[in-house]
């Protein structure tokens, strides 16, 4: 997975700061969707965009309809979540202009990385890449958002647990190149967002904080590797198999939550410290909420070796052994009896 990388974003942190961004002098476009643009919208007086691209579906013909729909702009801004960042890429990629991003959740890593990604037959895709300019992090706005539509953001970091421990067997293997550097740079990027975890449950301006820094990191990382190997791994391609058998999209940090957790059953590698980190996040693990059955989580687990082979997907647990249904079950129940004692709040460190 060699990728064309480009230097992180300049981040801007504050709150209220999403009153005075947009342009005076330059024509700008939006890619946005109804409940984020309404809360931009009101708290700026700003002059109108030159268009206003409200996201749907992410499928190639969309994007192309839509892209083609924006007339020449200077800048594009992504205002809400995943889909409208890529929106927003999308759009820049076409027209060679400039991409801020305006988080109003954080599902993922979306408004902070250049990958442009897209659903084709199922399959998680990625389409292209754009540098995105600026990143404006207004906590205010961010936090008028439901609580676990900000805290699951950090799934999208907490990713290295399971994706580290695979780069580390894929070096083992020696079908790798293991880089001590980047290694513990990802483990110090973990140790943070654990001193932060409270901070995080909370949604304080630290908390949100912590998590664009973590994806700043990865960022930078990626750039220097040319690829996103410390996080992305076993865990991402489970979340991607149960996209591919549900045919259908998530809020990335839900379903990573759920996938996290179980590769770290099958790792050995610090299960119930990872449950309990989530935990004090106040990161939901549960399939209900995501409303994934245990059926489906079962058959994306257990053909999950046959799903990675098909893609050139980094080597990670996944390809290294077969999951049996009987191994899938007892991992289901594994982490629905962490739910159950965490909803009977017997599990938060804090307590
Ligand atoms: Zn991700």
């Amino acid at each position: 997975m060699t990728e064309r990388i480009f230097r992180p974003p300049k981040l801007i942190y504050g709150s209220g700061i999403v009153a005075d961004i947009f342009p005076t002098d330059v024509p700008y476009a939006v890619a946005t969707m109804p409940v984020p643009w309404d809360l931009v919208r009101g708290r700026t007086t700003a002059q109108a965009p030159t268009a206003v691209i409200m996201t749907s579906d992410m499928s190639m013909e969309s994007l192309e309809k839509a892209a083609a729909d924006v007339p020449p702009v200077d800048v594009v801004y992504g205002i809400g979540g995943g889909s409208s960042h890529d929106m927003a890429k999308f759009i820049a990629m076409k027209q060679g202009c400039r991409v801020i991003q305006v988080p109003t959740m954080i599902g993922g890593d979306a408004a902070v990385t250049p990958t442009i990604v897209i659903r084709q037959e199922g399959r998680v895709t990625s389409i292209g890449y754009v540098p995105v300019e600026q990143v404006v992090v207004d906590f205010d706005l961010i936090r008028t958002a439901p609580p676990e539509l900000v805290t699951v953001g950090a799934c999208d970091a907490l990713s290295s647990i399971t994706a580290i421990w695979d780069w580390r067997l894929a070096a083992d293997l020696g079908l790798e190149t293991w880089d001590d550097d980047l290694f513990r740079s990802a483990l110090s990027v973990i140790e943070r967002l654990r001193a932060g975890r409270y901070e995080i449950r909370e949604r304080t301006d630290a908390g949100i904080r912590a998590i664009f820094e973590a994806f700043v990191v990865y960022a930078e990382m990626a750039h220097t590797l040319g690829g996103s190997r410390p996080e992305e791994g076993s865990e991402h391609f489970l979340a991607y198999n149960i996209e591919y058998i549900s045919r259908r999209g998530f809020v990335h940090g839900q379903l990573l939550a759920v996938c996290i957790a179980a590769m770290s059953y099958f790792q050995s590698n610090h299960f119930d410290q990872t449950m309990s980190l989530l935990s004090d996040m106040g990161i939901p693990v549960d399939l209900e909420q995501i409303k994934v059955t245990e059926e489906v989580f079962i058959r994306a687990l257990v053909t999950l070796r046959e799903f990675v082979r098909q893609s050139d997907y980094y080597y990670s647990i996944a390809h290294h052994r077969d999951i049996s249904k009987d191994e899938a079950v007892e991992c289901l129940r594994a982490i629905q009896g962490w739910g159950n004692r965490v909803k009977q709040g017997a599990c938060s460190l804090r307590s």
